[in-house]
């Protein structure tokens, strides 16, 4: 038992981007990295991995084009199965969480998840990772391996690809026992076509402050004009006025954007543990003792009906030149 072995992940026929975090988090615990990578239709997605330096170990099956976790997790232990690592690095996708539990009760491996920083002690891991709604952080200690790890998505800046690597090997698919689940995948309606705010550089995101759904096509216009995406709180997700896939926070998603402009938000603790990561964070509050303020390099005290159409007309009297 030795070497690490991170998971990839495949999106649209692309890694999806926290590999390159995973590879990050190999590099610093030091020792040889290898990847398993399980997919359908992998596309360029295990040349591309292969640039980061390890192995790439690609698992293809027509069974693995639906996020069905046995069958990911059944895929990823062959291939642990055959590397015999000490760490197994997992994306903390929503895939990936399902299949990182299943691994580890698998490979009867210590669980950390969520992590924002770990490194060696002796033969075990110390891991650090936020609880409680991030009001607290935790020192976690693993003092055996093997270790299952899943980081927290931008908790580590991601490594740079390298050049073209060696070709993968291939397993076949096949499950040790037959499988006691199926999956059947059906994406709400409500959520066709809105985007990805994992991966905007910019997010407009609304709050209950705003009152209902109507204001949120001005925050539309506001991210357009930035070339960035609509994002929002729970209580505004709860409420039915934006899709869920908006949800920033603890039980939304994690982001971490150039420039986060919360308007309507107060910043309760579950709500910046999905935004604290980024860059610059503007907030609009009508209420100045709002705990955004505490974490917000800009702030305006005043009403959004005020203050997002002035905003709005001097972004475009920009764009103009
Ligand atoms: P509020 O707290 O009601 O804040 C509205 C804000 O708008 C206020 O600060 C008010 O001053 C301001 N405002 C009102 N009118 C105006 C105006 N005209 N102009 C400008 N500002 C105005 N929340 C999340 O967001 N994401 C999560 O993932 C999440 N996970 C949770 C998990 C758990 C286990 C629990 C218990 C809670 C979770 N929550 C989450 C809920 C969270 O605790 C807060 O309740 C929620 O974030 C509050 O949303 P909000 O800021 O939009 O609403």
């Amino acid at each position: 038992m030795s070497g690490i072995l991170v998971v990839a992940e495949i999106e649209g026929g692309a890694l999806r981007p926290e590999f390159w975090e995973l590879v990050t988090v190999a590099q610093q615990l030091g020792g040889d990295f290898q990847v398993a990578l399980a997919a359908a239709d992998p596309g360029n997605g295990a040349g591309e991995a292969a640039t980061a330096g390890g192995q790439v170990h690609l698992v293809q099956d027509p069974q693995l084009a639906d996020p069905w976790p046995e069958a990911h997790a059944e895929a990823v232990a062959l291939v642990a199965a055959a590397v015999d690592p000490q760490v197994v690095l997992v994306p903390r996708t929503v895939l990936g969480s399902e299949v990182a539990v299943r691994l580890a009760v698998r490979l009867q491996a210590a669980l950390l998840t969520d992590v924002t920083a770990v490194e060696r002690s002796g033969a075990g891991l110390v891991a650090t990772r936020p609880v409680f709604g991030g009001a607290v952080s935790s020192t976690v200690t693993a003092a055996q391996g093997p270790f299952v790890v899943v980081p927290r998505p931008h908790a580590f800046a991601a490594a740079p690809p390298g050049e073209a690597g060696a070709e993968s090997v291939t397993h076949a698919l096949s499950f040790a026992q037959p499988p006691r689940t199926r999956l059947g995948v059906r994406t709400p309606a409500a959520d066709t076509g809105a985007p990805d705010i994992e991966k905007a550089r910019v997010l407009v995101a609304g709050g209950a402050g705003l009152g209902g759904p109507e204001p949120f096509a001005l925050l539309g216009e506001v991210a357009a004009v930035l070339d960035g995406a609509v994002a929002a709180s729970r209580m505004a997700c709860d409420a039915g006025w934006v899709p869920t896939s908006l949800q920033v926070g603890l039980t939304g998603k994690t982001v971490a954007p150039d420039l986060y402009l919360a308007v309507g938000i107060s910043g309760a603790t579950h709500h910046l543990a999905g935004c604290a990561s980024a860059q610059v964070i503007a907030v609009i509050n009508s209420d100045k003792t709002a705990p955004f303020f505490k974490l917000a390099n800009y702030g305006v005290v005043g009403d959004w009906k005020d203050v997002l159409p002035a905003l709005l007309d001097t972004l475009k009297a920009r764009a103009a030149g």
